[in-house]
């Protein structure tokens, strides 16, 4: 008999894993296929932002992630005319304030240690079968779901499965996208790199002055980047193509003697560990789904890494999918709810795409008054790259626009890109704080992850007994209610919950499993009952 799974997700990269864990999380049974032995050793990412950090803290990986991270002084971009010579600015992350708004903060740490760590994390969920050296063959869907064939590429036996749903986490490259056909928007290529991930002692020159990554303001060294592992001697060496350069031109003697050319140290040990190549783009579909089967991550979106996103925007998508696809498995609600996943995780996806790309082009703006020798021009755009480190709007003030959204406007995201200003605007993730629950010092964003959360302020009597009411008769997901109030579930020592969460004391505020806003009164209305009950209807997708 033909094997069956709720869901089947293709590709054990960092959003593969995430949607395991995030599944098993929420009590939903998958099998992952990776094709490759392990996780990859070479790393890629080096950012993992607030929101995915948060995630992570709540997934159990968060900790052992934090032990692997560079060192707090390397937070920061350091432009030199060469590894020896004069240093020209500093680009400083910065981090003032950030404390308030989460019981996390954006770290530096190899994507080979994410997905260790989300490995390590998922081995503790019997929900949670991941299966390396396999590799998905091809697939075939009907209106019931899915039906793949497996390669074990040890054994080279086949295997048929029948999945409800596939998740493509099968990368930039994805083959189900492409045998979907659905079709990429945007710019494919723009440019090819070799990253050389290699041990080396530079410390000399580096050890003074830690960053993430040293760049060059040096005409000779255009296209060359040295990028910080571990803090210590692991290093990725950026080289771009040139020319009509292939790949076949980066040898290990080419790689070698460009180190040296780099560094401007002929004799220096240099151990290769790994190369990686890929092609820098910028492209979106038009949908994510097609019947039962989602992209996420890389497959759904490709961006430059310059701003630090792909890992993070395919993080939180496969967060967002999550959730919607438990109420669909475990709760019977309506498969529209899915529908919502490319409504809310495209516009994010596009704007962190367009902002990965102004980074890549103020960088190029850099090369090019380099090139020319314009200092002036050099020095402003140099003053600009504050953008690249900073984005903190972008980084936690997105705000979610759907069926699964009582939206109040339609403002997308917070004030700017670099400034998050806290709201429960609905759409919005909820603002961070700190209350005591049960004796227990939490963040509120440790209630939101299994059900739909009812925040009510300490006069929200009346919202509470209604909520009660319909949650014993006929809600079909579940549903939690806490009043903050001193004779109430939740502690707010500091009398700041109504003010944070801009609401009266006779507000309340709906909040989704995800932790975003589904919708808020700011105050009590006539007939609470009624109100709550057309609310609830919204969210249950009859
Ligand atoms: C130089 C560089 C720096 C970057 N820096 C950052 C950063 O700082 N922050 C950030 O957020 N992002 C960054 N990124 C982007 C990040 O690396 C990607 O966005 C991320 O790897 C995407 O994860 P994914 O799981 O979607 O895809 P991938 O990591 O590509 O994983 C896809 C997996 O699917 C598997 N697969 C494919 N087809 C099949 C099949 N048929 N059967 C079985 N398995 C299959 C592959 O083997 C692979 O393991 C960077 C990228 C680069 C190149």
């Amino acid at each position: 008999m033909m094997k069956k799974i709720p869901v089947i997700i293709i590709g054990g990269g960092p959003v593969g894993l995430s949607m395991a864990l995030a599944l098993a999380r929420q009590n939903v049974k998958s099998i992952l296929i990776e094709r490759n032995p392990t996780i990859m050793h070479h790393p890629r990412a080096r950012g993992v932002s607030t929101r995915s950090m948060e995630l992570f803290r709540q997934w159990g990986n968060g900790k052992e992630l934090l032990t692997y991270e560079l060192p707090k002084e390397a937070r920061r971009f350091i432009w030199m005319e060469s590894l020896q010579g004069k240093e020209i600015t500093r680009v400083e992350k910065n981090y003032t304030g950030m404390e308030s708004f989460s019981p996390s903060y954006s770290s530096y740490v190899s994507q080979d240690r994410v997905e260790q760590s989300l490995v390590h994390s998922l081995e503790k969920y019997s929900q949670a079968d991941i299966q390396f050296s396999k590799e998905l063959v091809d697939f075939t869907q009907n209106d019931h779901g899915v039906t793949v064939r497996i390669l074990d590429r040890k054994t080279q036996q086949e295997e048929a499965i029948f999945a409800h749903y596939l998740i493509a986490a099968d990368g930039a490259n994805s083959n189900i996208r492409k045998q979907l056909n659905i079709e990429m928007h945007g710019n494919g290529d723009m440019g090819r790199y070799c990253n050389v991930y290699c041990e080396m002692d530079i410390s000399t020159w580096t050890q003074h002055r830690l960053a993430i990554n040293l760049l060059f303001a040096n005409p000779a060294l255009t296209g060359r980047f040295l990028a910080s592992v571990d803090g210590k001697n692991r290093w990725l060496v950026g080289m771009r193509f040139f020319g009509d350069q292939t790949k076949e031109d980066f040898t290990d003697d080419y790689c070698l003697s460009e180190i040296h050319r780099i560094t401007g140290l002929p004799e220096l040990t240099i151990n290769i560990l790994s190369k990686n190549f890929w092609t820098m783009g910028a492209q979106m579909p038009n949908q994510y789904r097609k019947g039962s089967i989602f992209l996420v991550g890389d497959a759904a979106h490709r961006m430059p890494p310059t701003g630090g996103l792909g890992m993070n925007t395919g993080i939180q998508d496969a967060h967002n999918l999550a959730w919607k696809l438990a109420m669909v498995l475990n709760y019977g609600t309506s498969t529209t709810l899915l529908d919502t996943y490319y409504d809310e995780r495209a516009p994010v996806a596009k704007h962190n795409m367009e902002w990965s790309c102004d980074n890549t082009k103020r960088l190029s703006e850099i090369s090019m008054a380099i090139k020319k020798g314009n200092m002036d021009l050099l020095k402003t755009k140099l003053q600009e790259q504050h953008h690249h480190l900073n984005y903190a709007g972008l980084d936690l003030g997105f705000i979610y626009h759907s069926k699964a959204i009582i939206s109040e406007n339609d403002q997308m995201l917070s004030v700017t890109t670099s400034k998050y200003v806290p709201t429960t605007l609905p759409g919005s993730r909820v603002p961070h704080m700190e209350l005591i629950k049960d004796g227990v010092k939490i963040s509120i964003l440790d209630l939101f992850e299994k059900e739909f959360v009812l925040l009510l302020g300490r006069n929200g009597q009346a919202w509470q007994i209604a909520a009660e009411k319909i949650n014993e008769k006929n809600l079909s997901w579940p549903l939690k209610i806490y009043r903050v109030a001193a004779d109430g579930d939740l502690h707010d020592d500091h009398n700041k919950w109504h003010e944070i969460y801009e609401v009266d004391y006779d507000g309340v505020v709906l909040v989704r499993p995800d932790g975003h806003v589904a919708w808020r009164s700011k105050n009590m209305v006539s007939a609470p009952l009624t109100t709550l009950q057309e609310v609830f209807k919204m969210f249950s997708f009859e």
